[in-house]
């Protein structure tokens, strides 16, 4: 039994074997074989492996992202059955008698690099995928992973850290919880746990060598600790734990259909944030009032190419549909800082989160700005919609952005394409929104405040830095007068303010905000009832 400590993100309990994710590329040694027939016997099984994953991956993508989009892992299934690339690796292991492991990473490489070098735009865009069919192969060479990012049956995820983009390609149903080495709780990543109700510890000084998928263990988000290969006696605690949690949640369901009001009749609308259509069942599973803030960019991550105006608008329509007449306020794209996407080469910067992002990509590159809202605009027939553009510092973007949907609509007039006019709204996460808040409400329709970065440019702490964690303070008293100054700016022209920051989800707060004269709070849509049993104890 080995127990270790960590900084809990989502206050859960789990239990359940191990699922022990490495990064790609990160085990390859070199070894000299004895045996190359049994070595490169080896390769054959793991190319079936690989095969049988791919079809697993490509039919899932299908009925979830369409055949368009799943058509990268029919071209992965084709890229496995190259000759030339199976061939390299057979006379690798023969010549050098090397181990299968490093004649797939070198050969990949190699391969790789003559794509990369090619004139063809198309074929050096192979070089990513040789890649990945070889990471692939290594990683059913050496038995980590099962299939990738989707497991068979529920685990706890262990990994050195995760990314938003495959943290969003995880079968949520699949997670039992998650336990990294590092990561900060104010990244993407912990907001995808708490979004999905998961049990996460972060800053756990794991080995990851000393773990092994299909070992089982107890992860205790109260306590911040996770215990390995534990006992009886823990496995026990762990399960009462379990049903003392249900019985809380089951409590909370009673508020289920009641008002966010509170005792001396304030009534405060309490939405919930998400990430993509899959997480519409937790938002009215959980009661929530609306969508406070759907993060499109999630529609972009985990992904070859840019999705096109049609996915997106099935997308936001099957939400938009689904949540009737419930506003819906759908975020435009916020790539960019930790949501990295290969395809739009973003390319390094010093201070990514003071770098080319979110609005500034689509004021740059009008093209995938103009995709997404006529998406937008053609899905708002279909219910409530609001749009929200994020990282806002001037009027002068906002007027940008107004030329840029008056062109979009122009378009789909003289296209005769129906379509539907929102309202448009936007984040307040700069100290330079706060400050000319009383010029931008002139112009908007409703302010939404995300404190996550409002907290990050006030105090100037990385959120993403792990070992800024204990001074990345939300509750700063810049922070809170910040966002008492934007309400008042919205008040003042008859707009609406609203928290979608993970701020607004936090009851130590939700008295203060009440005072402030906040109209909404969007949050998890697991803290929607524990809110309203909050807002519905204030006076
Ligand atoms: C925020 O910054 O508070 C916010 C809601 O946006 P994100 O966390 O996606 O940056
Ligand atoms: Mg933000």
């Amino acid at each position: 039994m080995v127990k270790l400590n960590g900084k809990p993100v989502y206050k859960g309990i789990a239990i359940g074997p191990v699922v022990v994710l490495k990064k790609d590329g990160q085990q390859v040694r070199r070894s000299r074989v004895e045996d190359p027939d049994s070595e490169a016997a080896r390769v054959d099984e793991a190319v079936k492996t690989a095969q049988e994953q791919l079809q697993i991956l490509y039919d899932k993508a299908v009925k979830e992202v369409g055949e368009g989009s799943a058509a990268i892992f029919e071209v992965h299934q084709m890229m496995l059955e190259d000759e030339d690339y199976l061939e390299a690796i057979n006379n690798m292991i023969r010549t050098e008698q090397v181990n299968a492991e490093y004649a797939v990473a070198v050969t990949g490489d190699n391969f790789a690099e003559m794509f990369a070098g090619m004139d063809d735009d198309y074929m050096k865009a192979r070089a990513a995928d040789v890649k990945d069919i070889s990471n692939r192969l290594i990683r059913c060479l050496s038995g980590e992973g099962g299939n990738d990012l989707n497991f068979t049956e529920p685990s706890i995820i262990v990994a050195d850290d995760l990314s938003p983009s495959e943290t969003v390609q995880m079968d949520k149903e699949k997670i039992l919880a998650f336990v990294t080495v590092h990561g900060s709780s104010n990244s993407h990543t912990s907001i995808l746990a708490r979004m999905m109700n998961i049990p996460a510890l972060i800053g756990v000084p794991l080995d990851l060598d000393q773990i092994q998928s299909g070992m089982k263990a107890v992860v205790d988000g109260i306590q911040g600790e996770v215990i390995f290969e534990p006992d009886e006696a823990v496995c026990e605690e762990a399960n009462s734990k379990i049903e003392k949690e249900k019985e809380k949640l089951r409590l909370l369901q009673e508020l289920k259909g009641k008002e966010n009001v509170t005792l001396s009749g304030k009534k405060i609308n309490v939405y919930a944030n998400i990430g993509g259509v899959g997480d519409v069942g937790y938002v009215l599973e959980n009661d929530a009032g609306g969508i406070g803030l759907f993060r499109s960019e999630f529609l972009y991550l985990g992904r070859d190419d840019f999705p096109t105006e049609e996915e997106q608008f099935q997308a936001y329509r099957q939400v938009l549909q689904t949540m009737g007449e419930k506003k819906v306020i759908i975020r435009t794209l916020d790539i960019g800082a930790d949501k990295q996407v290969d395809y739009f080469n973003l390319g390094k910067e010093d201070n990514p989160a003071l770098g080319y992002r979110a609005i500034r990509i689509c004021l740059k590159q009008p093209d995938i700005f103009k995709t997404q809202l006529r998406a937008l605009l053609r899905a708002a027939v279909y219910g409530n919609l609001s749009i929200m553009y994020p990282m806002i510092t001037s009027t002068e973007e906002v007027a940008k952005i107004y030329e840029i949907v008056a062109e979009v609509k122009k378009e789909l007039e003289e296209q005769e394409i129906p379509f539907k006019d929102p309202e448009q709204g936007i984040m307040i996460e700069t100290p330079a929104a706060v400050m000319i808040s009383d010029k931008l409400a002139q112009m908007v329709d409703f302010f939404s405040i995300g404190t996550n970065d409002l907290t990050q440019y006030t105090l100037a702490i990385d959120r993403q830095n792990e070992r800024l964690d204990d001074f990345y303070n939300p509750h700063h008293e810049a922070v809170l007068r910040m966002i008492q100054m934007v309400v008042d700016s919205a008040h003042k022209y008859g707009k609406w303010a609203g928290i979608c920051g993970e701020l607004g989800g936090d009851l130590e707060l939700t008295e203060t905000f009440v005072k402030m004269g906040i109209d909404e709070l969007s949050v998890s849509p697991s803290i929607i009832l524990q809110l309203r049993e909050r807002i519905r104890s204030i006076d």
